[in-house]
């Protein structure tokens, strides 16, 4: 049984990372800010109770971030392992956390935390575009990453379109919130030794290169 948490401020490419992870060691991708547009989308209480502070990019209430997230590890796709995309994001989370390890005899194991610059990782939300037939990500202010033609899926010739939060109020929200109540998380991870800084500016593959050389050393993933 393996677990991996990835921490981040918005936009270092905590989904695209957990997406390879997923591929390369077939363990379930746990995306909580999914789980929580899902909740949204299909207008439960919850989503209802959600929809404003998901919009202004704030966080969620810890009883319910912790509610949903035992749901989905309790479900049998992740008896292997999973992998954690924007959970604990605060030090609360991370305490009640692991008290539920404790409490069902599981092993935090790893902890990766993407490092990225606030300016490039503001270039990477205000111009992300997402398609909305295919989900293909672009970037409309980044050279690589431009659609060839404006707001046209390169793939599928669907129609790109931006996230509700990805905008520069909400990144600027978000990044402060990742200062005052993820930093601690992290401090939280270094003192127990667990945690892994990883350089997430240069690309997806970088990044994902320093991310399984640690996982291939200590793992047992095969
Ligand atoms: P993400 O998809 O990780 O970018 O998260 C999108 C949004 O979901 C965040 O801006 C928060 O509003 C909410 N959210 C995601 N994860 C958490 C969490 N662990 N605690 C509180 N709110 C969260």
């Amino acid at each position: 049984m393996k677990s991996i948490i990835l921490l981040s401020p918005p936009a270092a490419g905590k989904g695209t990372q957990a997406q390879l992870l997923k591929e390369k060691y077939n363990i379930p991708h746990i995306s909580i800010g999914a789980i929580l547009r899902n909740e949204v989308e299909r207008k439960t209480a919850v989503g209802l109770n959600i929809k404003e502070d998901m919009k202004k990019g704030n966080l969620i209430d810890d009883d319910i971030i912790m509610n949903l997230l035992i749901n989905r590890i309790k479900q049998k796709d992740c008896e292997k392992g999973f992998i954690l995309d924007g959970f604990p994001r605060t030090l609360k989370q991370a305490k009640l956390y692991d008290k539920f390890l404790k409490e069902n005899n599981m092993e935090l194991n790893y902890v990766f935390h993407l490092k990225i610059d606030k300016e490039t990782a503001r270039k990477r939300i205000v111009g992300r575009l997402i398609c909305s037939n295919c989900q293909a990500v672009y970037n409309e202010l980044l050279k690589e990453t431009k659609p060839k033609a404006s707001g046209i899926c390169d793939k599928c010739n669907g129609i790109l379109v931006r996230r509700k939060d990805d905008n520069n109020d909400v990144f600027e929200n978000r990044y402060q919130l990742y200062l005052i109540e993820t930093m601690p998380v992290i401090s939280y991870y270094q003192n127990q030794n667990k945690l892994y800084e990883i350089d997430s500016s240069i690309d997806k593959n970088y990044t994902f290169k320093q991310i399984t050389k640690i996982l291939d050393i200590g793992g047992d993933y095969n």
